[in-house]
This record gives C-alpha cells, sequence and structure tokens, in this order.
C-alpha cells in the first residue's frame, strides 16, 4: 500500500482497515465480494501507487445487500424522524472530527488540490447538517376538507428501498449529500461509489456503522458499472438518484421506467459564462479561470465554453491566459499546486481526442494543449488549455470534454450571445458578465440552464439552494435546497370521517 501521510496525520488506523479487503458493507458486517475478485485503486498522481484492492462485487453481492436493506427499511421508517437524525447527526459529527483525513484521501483518490478537497468536504459535512435537520421538519399538511366531519391531512412516507449511483469527481460531497436525505426520510439504501474513488464513500459508511445504525440500513457495493447496472435492474429497489454521465443516465432511466421505479438523475454539462462588452473584465477572467481550470475542469459545473462580445475578447483572452499561467499543476496532496492531474488513462485519452479534433476544425490553440512530460509522466497530468476562434457548432463547444479546456466564441450582441448559450443539449449552469440590470435579467429569462449566475462562475452554488440541470444535464427533481426531501419521500393523503 503506497498511501503516504502528510506530517501530522496517522494514517496507520486506515491502512490496517483497508489491507482486510472486507470493505463491501451488507446487513450490518465488513465483507469481500463473494467471488473474492477485487480491483485496484491507484492515485491518478502517479499511477504506480496503489492505495488498495477494493471488492468486486457481483450482481450475488448487489442482491445481498438490496435484500438486506429490505428487511431493515419497514424498523427504520417506523423509528421516529427525530431519532433517526439523532444517529445521523452522530455521523456526522464523526466525520467533522476526520476532515483532514477525508481530505487527504479524496485528494489522494481523485487527483484534486487538497485546498478544494478540504472544500468538498466541509461543503459535504454542511450539506449533510441541512438536510438532517429535516428529521425535526418531515411534517405534511392538514387541508380543510369540502365534507362537514372529515378530517384531510397528508404524511409523509419513506419510498422503501433507495438505491444511490454516484462519479469520481466529488466523491465525497456526492454520496453525503444523497445519502443524508435517502436516510432521514425513513429509507434504507444501497450505496454503489464510483469505482476510481470508492475510499471517500467507504468512509462515510464506518461513521454510520459507528454511530450506530442499524444492520442493513445502508449498504455499501464496491464495482464497475455492472455493479450499478444490476441495482437499477432489480425490482427491490423503488428509487434510483445517479449522478454522472447523460449516457449512462438515459439509460437507468429506460430501466426504470419499466418497473415505474423514481429516478432521480444528475448529469453531464456544457456551461457557458457569456461576457458582455460593458463586463467588469477582471472579474470575468478570474472567475471564469476558477471554473474552468478548477478541479481540472472535472466538474459538472465547469465553464467549458466563454461566449464573448468581441470588443472585449482581446483584453479577456490576455487575462485569461496569465490566470493559465499562474497555474501551478502537480500531485493533489503538495499544497503549493494549484491544479492536479485528470482522473485516468480513459480520460487523458478524451481530452487529447478533443485536441486533435479541435485542430482539425480550426480553432486556435492559445494555450496549453497537451499532456505534461518528464517527472509529469507518471500521472495523467494535462496543461491547463484555452482555445480561441471556436465556433458555436465545433465539438470543443457543444460536448462535454471534461477537462482543463476552455473554448472561446466571439460573438456580436445578447441575442446572438443567447442564442449559442442555449444551442447546446446540455442546460446545466451558466454565467453572465455584465453591468446593466436589463440584459442580467433578459439573460436569469431566458438561458435554460438550471443554475444561472450574475458576475460569479457557473461553479457557484450554496447547499440550501436547491441544485441541478435542465435538459440533458437532469431529470426527476432537484437536490438539495428546501425540496430535497421530496425525491426520497412519497406523499399519502388521508380522509378521516369523524362526524
Ligand atoms: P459515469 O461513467 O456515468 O459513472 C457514474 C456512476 O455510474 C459510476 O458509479 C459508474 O460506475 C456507474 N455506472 C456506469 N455505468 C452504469 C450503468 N450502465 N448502470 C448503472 N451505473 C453505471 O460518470 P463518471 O465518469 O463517473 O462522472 C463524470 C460525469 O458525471 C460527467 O458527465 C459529469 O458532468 C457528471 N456529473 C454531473 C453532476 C451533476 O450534478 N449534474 C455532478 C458531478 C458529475 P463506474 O465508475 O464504476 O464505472
Ligand atoms: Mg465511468
Amino acid at each position: 500500500m503506497t498511501l503516504t501521510a502528510r506530517p501530522g496525520l496517522d494514517l496507520s488506523d486506515l491502512k490496517a482497515w483497508l489491507s482486510t479487503g472486507r470493505l463491501n458493507h451488507v446487513a450490518g458486517e465488513w465483507r469481500s465480494a463473494a467471488s473474492g475478485a477485487t480491483f485496484p485503486v491507484v492515485n491518478p498522481a502517479d499511477f504506480k501507487e496503489v492505495l488498495a484492492d477494493f471488492p468486486a462485487s457481483s450482481p450475488e453481492d448487489v442482491q445481498a445487500a438490496i435484500e438486506a436493506a429490505s428487511q431493515a427499511q419497514r424498523g427504520w421508517a417506523s423509528t421516529p424522524a427525530p431519532q433517526r437524525g439523532a444517529v445521523i447527526a452522530r455521523a456526522i459529527a464523526m466525520l467533522r472530527d476526520q476532515v483532514e483525513l477525508l481530505a487527504h484521501v479524496l485528494s489522494w483518490e481523485c487527483g484534486k488540490v487538497i485546498a478544494e478537497a478540504r472544500i468538498e468536504v466541509n461543503r459535504g459535512i454542511n450539506a449533510m447538517e441541512y438536510l438532517n435537520a429535516e428529521a425535526r421538519r418531515l411534517h405534511g399538511q392538514t387541508i380543510p376538507s369540502e365534507q362537514p366531519g372529515m378530517f384531510a391531512y397528508t404524511t409523509r412516507r419513506p419510498v422503501g428501498v433507495v438505491a444511490l449511483v454516484t462519479p469520481w469527481n466529488f466523491p465525497f460531497a456526492i454520496p453525503a449529500w444523497k445519502l443524508v436525505p435517502a436516510l432521514v426520510a425513513g429509507n434504507a439504501v444501497v450505496l454503489k461509489p464510483a469505482e476510481q474513488t470508492p475510499l471517500c464513500a467507504a468512509l462515510i459508511v464506518r461513521a454510520f456503522v459507528e454511530a450506530g445504525l442499524g444492520a442493513g440500513v445502508l449498504n455499501l457495493v464496491h464495482g464497475d458499472g455492472q455493479v450499478g447496472a444490476a441495482l437499477v435492474e432489480d425490482p427491490g429497489v423503488k428509487a434510483v438518484s445517479f449522478t454522472g454521465s447523460t449516457a449512462v443516465g438515459k439509460r437507468i432511466n429506460q430501466v426504470a421506467a419499466g418497473r415505474l421505479a423514481k429516478v432521480q438523475l444528475e448529469l453531464g454539462g456544457k456551461n457557458a459564462a457569456i461576457v458582455m462588452a460593458d463586463a467588469d473584465v477582471e472579474l470575468a477572467a478570474r472567475e471564469i479561470a476558477v471554473a474552468a481550470w478548477g478541479s481540472t475542469g472535472q466538474r459538472c459545473t465547469a465553464t467549458s465554453r466563454v461566449i464573448v462580445d468581441r470588443r472585449v475578447a482581446r483584453p479577456l483572452v490576455e487575462r485569461l491566459m496569465a490566470h493559465a499561467q499562474a497555474i501551478k499543476v502537480g500531485p493533489g496532496l503538495d499544497e503549493d499546486n494549484t491544479m492536479g492531474p485528470l482522473v485516468n488513462q480513459e480520460a487523458l485519452e478524451k481530452v487529447e481526442r478533443y485536441m486533435g479534433i479541435a485542430r482539425q476544425e480550426g480553432a486556435t490553440l492559445a494555450y496549453g494543449g497537451h499532456r505534461m512530460g518528464g517527472e509529469y509522466k507518471k500521472g495523467y497530468f494535462f496543461e491547463p488549455t484555452l482555445l480561441t476562434g471556436v465556433r458555436p457548432e465545433h465539438a470543443v463547444a457543444c460536448e462535454e470534454v471534461f477537462g482543463p479546456v476552455l473554448a472561446v466564441i466571439e460573438v456580436d450582441s445578447i441575442d446572438e450571445a443567447l442564442s449559442v448559450a442555449n444551442e447546446v443539449d446540455y442546460g446545466l449552469s451558466s454565467a453572465i458578465f455584465t453591468r446593466d440590470i436589463h440584459q442580467a435579467f433578459a439573460y436569469a429569462e431566458r438561458v435554460a440552464t438550471g443554475l444561472a449566475h450574475v458576475n460569479c462562475a457557473t461553479v457557484f452554488s450554496e447547499v440550501h439552494l436547491p441544485f441541478g440541470g435542465m435538459k440533458d444535464s437532469g431529470f426527476g427533481g432537484r437536490e438539495m435546497g428546501p425540496s430535497a426531501l421530496d425525491f426520497y419521500t412519497e406523499t399519502q393523503t388521508t380522509y378521516l370521517k369523524h362526524g
């Protein structure tokens, strides 16, 4: 095992636990896969480093997890919601005590720089606290009946067994903000985290186990997409909350539709930042740089397109290049670095493929554009990249590259900017930079994205506001915000005749 600690961090307990290999959690037990099969988890900053071997689950393991969840669900649902909340609160407190450890393993397994990893862990914990507060707010409504002597009211009931399938790019925050609303509402859960980043999810589950959550209420199965597919196909699963690619999300929706299982999908994005001629160009460049190259561009809300008024294109591009130059690429665990590697070989090849296409289509490479050589060859490092002269129909302007690649498109008016912004299949996030209140409102009213930003980055969001996308970016109700529990509950309407 090559997980090395930074000074002051003791990893001995973690290493001992990982070396057991029993990292699935089913029916209250830590288990290996029934077949004994495993897969290695590697460091994207140095792929010769193997963290640990995780269980490669089979449909048999998935079925055991769903059965355990079905058996436990009723007991959990009949535990009063505030008591459920108390158990969850203990788990959250334990995670709060481990922020440095969690940020360390997060950076190690997905490549994010440690400062971003700390932000993600703290944000994930904030989301958990916000959502767990619903334990004391799981109320329905009383609604006056039109009949005399009739009392009518609604209650919110859990859905049953819920499957959570999560991606590698927010390996702590996404499992965290799905688990808490699912559990607090009284559901039992089977979690399948991304195979590249199973450790954060395992540490979250460990905290819930130590907090005293009953056997079977929360189950964890590791493995690849087939494990996710087996979960989604199982008739015992009544709802699936998925975050990941649009292609997989559409497949999940088809399968679940066959038996009317509930589906919530948070999918890809092709997020645009519009910069108008009256914008504060300095501010726009700063916000866009963070949103484009932060997390190596591997955020669903990353800015991947700049749609700029031709009159300010030059000063904006100059400033963006200065920001790109200032980025220090390297392993995420080194506090000095500001951009880590891509997550794996597949991601690297995808970004390289888009560079070739962009060249063929006639874009200009203004900065970066290459895999990094020398010492960097031991990881999946790619330069922060800026493409200019991009046309709206170019592949880099329409398709999700999911790397540190920013495409600049020039336009002549707000109408043209909005039409280019809305032309893509995706609709997750967007931003406009302008000082004109009329333009700001025209943008907010007309842009087809679930998240809209005026004078701030496409990646900005807060845990107590709804999060999610339109069009190919999302389906099935928003996560976070005041209605986060809707997906995880069914409403029952009761008519009680007493007169
Ligand atoms: P992905 O390949 O779609 O995988 C997501 C999860 O689904 C993983 O756990 C994956 O397992 C599993 N999976 C793969 N095939 C499956 C199938 N047929 N049935 C059920 N599950 C299956 O996505 P990713 O590459 O991990 O994540 C990047 C994508 O997520 C990007 O498109 C990004 O925009 C999107 N994303 C969206 C949001 C949002 O909130 N809108 C947030 C973050 C990321 P394996 O990993 O083991 O293959
Ligand atoms: Mg995948």
